[in-house]
């Protein structure tokens, strides 16, 4: 029986594993699962610990073409574990109670931003919310647990990884891996490199890093888009000639931490049960640099610690947005009453960190939404920073049959669905 060493245990691994099940592959492997996190309940990262937005979408989520059947079957297996499809006939339904919609399905909406210059994604979504996304992962582990050829190892962070001919080990495990399946994701960048360094071969490209804010403002100058669609997407070319997107919108969501190896940045979520008054989004700005300059990720890491010296330790920057426009230092909030805890923030001045070009295009981005959303730039809206999106570097899977890098880590993709379409897709090439 062949050997796969799976290493990571977040969104293309569920997918690598229901794949190779689905396949029937499982009965000729066995699959060591490797996963850092001390137990399930401790495991996992970003959008399968936090919020849980699933979407089917050919314009967001991933730089693949991932057909929309198999992206809507990887969210109805999310969905199904997380008890919101039921059956009728036979037939699946969603669950009434459930938020699930179409962005920008709305042509008067759509035209409104459009006019503007703005470029609406459109995109079928979905919400579990960050306190059913628990059940819903533990379920779907309970369920692969159960398999006879899958073992799963927690409290197992991987740190090096040793190629021979024909096979691997990994750290100081006495065993040797027909397979190497990296699904380590933004997380485990350092792993990644590790293995570049050996393979310098596999990577295609890496100039891009998303840096910008996490915006805070009350739900009810966002209602009509919150009712709508749940999650709006938007893009817009800026006068610096900067793409600006908007990212995650949380309907009366949080805003919350998001912690690296030695640094923080901010980001979002919204509870299923518990709201606040407060809707939150990220406004990024693309960041692409051409030779001889070749480390994104080292600039966007160095932007974001510059906000932590700045606030003195694991912070971030809080600043309103009529301060941040004039350049001056927060000193006091005014309407909008942050839904970030008053330890992981200091009030500042954003200008200090971001070059000019970054806070220009947030700028022209945030009084051209103005132009469609009216409220947008009220000056107590709140500005939180830095907000950082790191673009893995993109690897090249078809160079070895036996090392494959998936979801995140393989700089392809940057969603639950992307990532777990991934996995299920290169279950299939084994
Ligand atoms: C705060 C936040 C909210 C998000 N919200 C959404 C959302 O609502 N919807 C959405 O579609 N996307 C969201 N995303 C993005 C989404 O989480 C990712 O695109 C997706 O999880 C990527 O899947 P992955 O399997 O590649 O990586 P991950 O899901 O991150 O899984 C990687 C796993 O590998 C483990 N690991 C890392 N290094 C090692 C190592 N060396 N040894 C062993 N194990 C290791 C990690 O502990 C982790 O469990 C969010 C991201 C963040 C940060």
């Amino acid at each position: 029986m062949k050997k796969v060493a799976l290493i990571g245990f977040g969104a293309a691994a569920i997918g690598f594993l229901k794949g190779m099940i689905d396949n029937g592959n499982i009965k000729d492997y066995e699959v060591d699962v490797y996963e850092m996190g001390r137990d399930i309940e401790n495991s996992g990262f970003g959008g399968l610990k936090y919020d849980g937005k699933l979407f089917i979408s050919k314009n967001m989520g991933g730089d693949l073409e991932i057909p929309t059947n198999i992206q809507r079957e990887i969210v109805e297996f999310f969905l199904e574990k997380a008890d919101m499809i039921s059956y009728e006939n036979g037939k699946k339904v969603y669950k009434k109670d459930i938020e699930h919609g179409l962005s920008f399905d709305d042509e008067d909406l759509f035209k409104k931003f459009y006019n503007e210059g703005f470029e609406p994604v459109k995109s079928e979504f979905f919400h579990i919310g960050t306190d059913a996304l628990a059940d819903t992962v533990k379920k779907i582990y309970q369920d692969f647990e159960k398999e006879e050829n899958i073992n799963f190892h927690f409290n197992s962070k991987i740190e090096k990884i040793n190629k021979f001919e024909s096979h691997y080990t990994i750290n100081n495990i006495n065993k040797n891996y027909d397979h190497l399946i990296l699904a380590v994701g933004r997380r485990g960048h350092k792993l990644v490199k590790s293995l570049i360094a050996q393979e310098p071969k596999i990577v295609l490209s890496n100039n891009k890093v998303d840096l910008g804010v996490r915006f805070e403002l009350p739900d009810h100058v966002v209602q009509e888009l919150n009712d709508k669609m749940y999650e709006f997407k938007l893009r817009l070319k800026t006068k610096t000639g900067y793409t600006v997107r908007t990212f995650c919108n949380n309907p009366s969501g949080e805003v919350t931490l998001e912690k690296y190896d030695d640094f923080v940045t901010v980001n979002g979520h919204a509870k299923a049960n518990k709201k606040t008054k407060n809707t939150n989004f990220a406004i990024l700005v693309t960041h692409s640099f051409t030779q001889p300059f070749n480390d994104p990720i080292g600039y966007g890491s160095y932007i974001s610690k510059l906000s932590n010296i700045l606030s003195g330790g694991e912070k971030v920057i809080l600043q309103t947005y009529e301060d941040f426009y004039n350049s001056n230092r927060t000193k006091k909030v005014g309407r909008v009453e942050p839904t970030l805890s008053d330890d992981s923030y200091i009030l500042g001045d954003l200008n200090l960190v971001f070059p000019r070009k970054t806070v220009e295009s947030i700028i022209d981005f945030m009084e051209r939404l103005n132009e469609v959303i009216p409220g947008i730039t009220y000056p107590d809206n709140l500005l939180y920073g830095v907000e950082a999106k790191f673009y893995g570097n993109k690897v090249d899977n078809s160079l070895f049959d036996n090392l494959k890098i998936i979801g995140d880590s393989s700089g392809w993709t940057r969603s639950i669905t992307y990532a777990a379409a991934h996995g299920y897709l290169i279950s299939n090439t084994l």
